[in-house]
């Protein structure tokens, strides 16, 4: 028999890829989303959409007259993916639609439904609780011991879902935990967020589509990983005989502005950064490929603009996963520089495309 799980929030870059991954597991895979589209553009987009009769997908509308403990009642997965509950979003939520924000799948009615529904010891639970929950920490090597000590977050629902996790695992012995993820990435990330933004913008700019990308803090610090590496911790953090929670995160930090300068280089650019805060500029100081044939050198292709500095938040994000590392044996298979390419490829292809339109 197979196993059966159940995702929320699988149209989203990691229920996709985490999809993928169960799919290939031989589990039957049922999935929430679909009403909202991820804001991902052109080669961005799922593939599992392959028509696989393993695979089912409810829409918002689907089920929008039902509760979480209607679908687990039909459903009776072994494992539950929570990955779109109210609150476990980042400052620049794409995803923030009716049935997570009235939290009908916020922790404490999911985790209820399966104590009602008597699948305490049947169902096993992962919760994608937001590393923002660490509030605005600058420098603090973050462990799942410190995670929640340091800051009152404003992140209120986030740290809700995570102590009432806690509570069900300690109190009624089921098999809950909470992965406190990182800055995950991939070409399916949505341009609210920075890696996606530059990649996409940087292609457009060698293919005449945009003049100039604008970004705001370029000396901010991010620990950025791969989805695709990141569900796997997901799936391993309920295989294991005993609940806990981790920290997933590759434990190196680039800029926003390296970022910025990998993504160019794998465009054929290279940049020079001069001036400071506002002023400063991303300049071209070389064309090494005839991809960036329509640029010249001189151009300027990056800028600050004030509107996308945030008024407060953590530049600085010191994840600590040596956990994942020691107890479930994970490590990050993609480098950072690996996922640029993957990225900055996809999004070329996407430009070619439309500037031949
Ligand atoms: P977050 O860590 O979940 O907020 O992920 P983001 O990708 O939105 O932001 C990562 C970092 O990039 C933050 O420190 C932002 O301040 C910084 N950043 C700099 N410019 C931009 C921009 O134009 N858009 C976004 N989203 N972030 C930017």
């Amino acid at each position: 028999m197979s196993k059966v799980a159940l995702i929320t929030h699988i149209t989203g870059q990691d229920g996709s890829y985490l999809a993928e991954l169960l799919l290939k597991k031989g589990y039957t895979v049922h999935g929430i989303g679909g009403n909202v589209v991820p804001l991902n553009t052109g080669n961005a987009g799922s593939n599992f959409h392959d028509k696989s009769s393993d695979l089912h997908i409810y829409t918002h509308a689907d089920i929008s007259t039902g509760t979480a403990r209607d679908l687990l009642a039909i459903i009776r997965p072994d494992e539950v993916y929570n990955l779109g509950g109210a609150g476990q979003l980042s400052e620049n939520s794409d995803s923030a639609d009716d049935l997570f924000s009235t939290g009908e799948f916020s922790a404490l009615k999911v985790l209820e439904a399966i104590r009602i529904l008597g699948l305490e010891t049947k169902t096993r639970y992962y919760h994608a609780s937001p590393s923002a929950l660490c509030g605005l920490v600058n420098g603090i090597a973050i462990n799942e011991m410190v995670s929640l000590n340091i800051y009152p977050s404003w992140y209120a629902t986030g740290i809700s879902d995570f102590w009432t996790i806690v509570n069900y695992r300690e109190t009624f012995g089921l098999y809950a935990c909470s992965g406190i993820l990182f800055n995950h990435e991939s070409p399916r990330r949505s341009e609210n967020f920075v890696t996606r933004k530059i990649t996409r913008s940087l292609a457009n700019i060698t293919q005449g589509l945009e003049k100039c990308l604008h970004l705001g803090n370029l000396n901010a610090l991010r620990d950025w990983g791969h989805a695709r590496d990141y569900v796997k911790m997901q799936w391993l953090m309920l295989q294991q005989d005993n609940p806990e929670d981790f920290v997933v995160a590759t434990g190196v930090q680039y800029t926003v502005r390296q970022f910025v300068t990998f993504a160019a280089l794998e465009l054929g650019i290279k940049l020079r950064f001069t001036g400071k805060g506002v002023e400063e500029k991303g300049i071209i100081t070389a064309i090494i490929s005839p991809v960036a044939a329509a640029l010249k050198v001189g151009d300027v292709i990056v800028a600050v603009d004030p509107r996308y500095i945030r008024p407060a938040e953590a530049c600085k994000v010191n994840a600590n996963p040596t956990k994942a590392r020691r107890k479930l044996g994970w490590a990050p298979e993609t480098s950072l520089q690996d996922m640029v390419i993957e990225m900055v490829q996809a999004d070329l292809a996407c430009a070619k495309k439309a500037a031949r339109l």
